[in-house]
C-alpha cells in the first residue's frame, strides 16, 4: 500500500485509523493519536500528500499537547508548531499524533515516560528503546509511515535499532531545532525513522537547512559524494567493550557484507572510545540542569497547590512534576557545573570531547565511513533489573560518540536473532548524509527492514 493519501483519504483513512487504535491498546506508542487535528495545518498538495507520520512529545505541533513525556507538562498545549513540522506538513505531511518518550528524552527504554508504558512490537515484554520509543514502535508496526525523534545521546539511533528500523541522526546544526525542547543543545538535534533508506532520506531532504528561529542552525553543505566502493573503519577498541554475542555476531556478519559488497573493510582506532560515556553525562546533565530550570512551575507546566512562598512553591512545583530520573540529572548537573569545582568535571569533559573529535578527524583521513554497533545488547525485557539505570548509561557508549563530534550517524537494522532486530550504524564527516544513505541503501538490497509481527504486508 502506498502511503500517500492514507491518512486524508476517506476509505483508506478510515482502514488505517481503526489499525492504529487496534494496535496502540497493545503498543502504547501514542501519547495523542488525531489524525484530524494533525490535518489541520497540511497543504493538501506535496510529496507527502497525506502521509501520516509520527512525532515524540518533545517536539511542538500547534495544537497538540507538548508533554515531555513529563508530568510537569502533562495538559500543556503548544501554541505554535516547530519549524521541521512546518516544513512537513507544506510538503502534504499529516500529523497522526504524538509519541511517547522517556522524561524529557532521558533514558533508553521510554520506561522513564511518567505518562504511559511503550512495548516493543517485536515482543510486548521487552521495550521499544528510547528515548524516541514511541515513534519507534510506531513506525515498526506500521502505524505511520515515518517518525520524527530527537538524538542527544543515541534517541533515535537505538530504538530504531531495537524495532528494526531505519534511523538518522543528523550532523548538528544540520537541521532546525526550533520548536525541540531542549535537553542539552549541543549534542542533541531532531532525526529520523523509517521503513526505508528512501523514506528516511526523502524527509531528511525536506527538513534540513538553516532557520533563521535557530542560530545554530546551519546551511546545507555536503561535500561532494565519493563514488563507491568505500573504505570502512571499524574502530578497534569496540572488541574490548562487553557485548551480547548476537550483537557481535551481527558485526562479524556486517563486516563480511560489506566485504562482498566489493568495499575495503578495516580496523581504525578510537583511543577515546572508553571515555565516551562519562563525557557524554557530565556535559548532557550539565546542559539539562541549566535547561530545564525553566520549568518552575510560574511561567508554564504544573504549580503545586500547597506553598506559601514564591520559593516553596517552586520547590514543591519541581518536586511534584519532575520524574526521579530528570531530577538525578539535574542534581548531577549543578554538581558538576558548581563554583570551584568546574575544572575537574565540566572543563575536562570538554577537553575529552576535543579529543573525541580529533579521533575521528583522523580516522577520516583513511576512511570514508565507520561501522559501529547501536548498542551492546538486544531489545531487554520491560522492567528487567539487568538493565538498571547505570548499565543503561554505560550501554550508550556506541552511541554518544556521534554527539559529542557532532557527526551524522544512520543506524539500519543489519539481523533479526532470536526474533528480535539488531541494528548497526554508520558515522560520516559532517554532512555527508547522502554517504550514509548510499551504504545504507546497498545493505538494504540485500537485508530490507525486517517487518515485525503483525506489520500490514506491503505498507512500507
Ligand atoms: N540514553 C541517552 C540518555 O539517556 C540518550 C538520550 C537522548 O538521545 N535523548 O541521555
Amino acid at each position: 500500500m502506498d502511503w500517500n493519501g492514507v491518512a486524508t483519504h476517506s476509505r483508506s483513512a478510515e482502514k488505517w485509523k481503526a489499525f492504529v487504535e487496534a494496535r496502540q491498546k497493545d503498543l502504547g506508542s501514542f501519547l495523542q493519536f488525531d489524525p484530524v487535528l494533525g490535518c489541520v495545518d497540511s497543504s493538501p498538495e506535496g510529496p507527502l500528500a497525506g502521509v501520516p507520520f509520527a512525532v515524540k512529545d518533545n517536539i511542538a505541533v500547534r495544537g497538540f499537547r507538548l508533554t515531555c513525556g513529563s508530568r510537569m507538562l502533562r495538559d500543556f498545549v503548544s501554541p505554535y508548531s516547530a519549524t521541521v513540522i512546518e516544513k512537513l506538513l507544506k510538503a502534504g505531511g499529516v500529523v497522526a499524533g504524538k509519541t511517547n518518550l522517556d522524561e524529557f528524552g532521558m533514558g533508553s527504554s521510554t520506561e522513564n515516560s511518567a505518562l504511559m508504558e511503550t512495548k516493543n512490537p517485536w515482543d510486548l515484554r521487552r521495550v521499544p528503546g528510547g528515548s524516541s520509543g514511541g515513534s519507534a514502535a510506531a513506525v515498526a508496526s506500521g502505524q505511520a509511515a515515518f517518525g520524527l525523534g530527537s538524538d542527544t545521546g543515541g534517541s533515535v539511533r537505538q530504538p530504531a535499532a531495537f524495532c528494526g528500523v531505519y534511523g538518522l541522526k543528523p550532523t548538528w546544526g544540520a537541521v532546525s531545532r526550533y520548536g525541540l525542547v531542549a535537553y542539552a543543545s549541543s549534542l542533541e538535534g531532531i532525526g529520523v525513522m523509517a521503513k526505508t533508506v528512501d523514506m528516511t532520506e526523502t524527509v531528511f531532504s525536506l527538513i534540513r537547512g538553516q532557520d533563521p528561529r535557530d542560530h545554530s542552525s546551519l546551511p546545507w553543505q555536503p561535500p561532494a559524494m565519493k563514488k563507491g566502493p568505500w573504505r570502512i573503519g571499524v574502530p578497534r577498541e569496540c572488541a574490548d567493550v562487553p557485548m551480547h554475542a548476537d550483537v557481535k555476531k551481527t558485526l562479524e556478519k556486517t563486516r563480511g557484507l560489506l566485504r562482498q559488497l566489493g568495499h575495503d573493510v578495516q580496523d581504525v582506532s578510537f583511543p577515546t572510545l572508553d571515555h565516551v560515556v562519562s563525557s557524554y553525562y557530565v556535559i548532557a546533565t550539565a546542559e539539562a540542569s541549566a535547561n530545564l530550570a525553566r520549568f518552575d512551575g510560574v511561567r508554564y507546566g504544573h504549580r503545586t497547590r500547597r506553598a506559601d512562598t514564591p520559593e516553596a512553591m517552586m520547590v514543591a512545583s519541581r518536586t511534584e512534576g519532575l520524574g526521579p530520573e530528570v531530577k538525578l540529572r539535574i542534581l548531577l548537573g549543578t554538581y558538576v557545573l558548581r563554583s570551584g569545582f568546574q575544572d575537574e568535571y565540566y572543563l575536562r569533559a570538554q577537553k575529552i570531547r576535543t579529543a573525541i573529535r580529533m579521533d575521528f578527524q583522523k580516522a577520516f583521513e583513511g576512511v570514508d565511513l565507520v561501522l559501529m554497533p547501536v548498542y551492546p545488547v538486544p531489545p531487554f525485557e520491560r522492567g528487567s533489573a539487568e538493565a538498571d539505570p547505570f548499565s543503561q548509561k554505560l550501554a550508550d557508549i556506541f552511541t554518544c560518540a556521534a554527539n559529542l563530534a557532532g557527526l551524522p550517524a544512520l543506524s539500519f537494522p543489519a539481523a533479526v536473532e532470536a526474533g528480535l532486530p539488531i541494528g548497526m550504524q554508520f558515522l560520516a564527516p559532517p554532512f555527508a548524509e547522502e554517504l550514509l544513505f548510499g551504504a545504507c541503501r546497498q545493505v538494504e538490497k540485500v537485508f530490507p527492514s525486517p517487518d515485525a509481527p503483525g506489520f500490514p504486508a506491503g505498507w512500507r
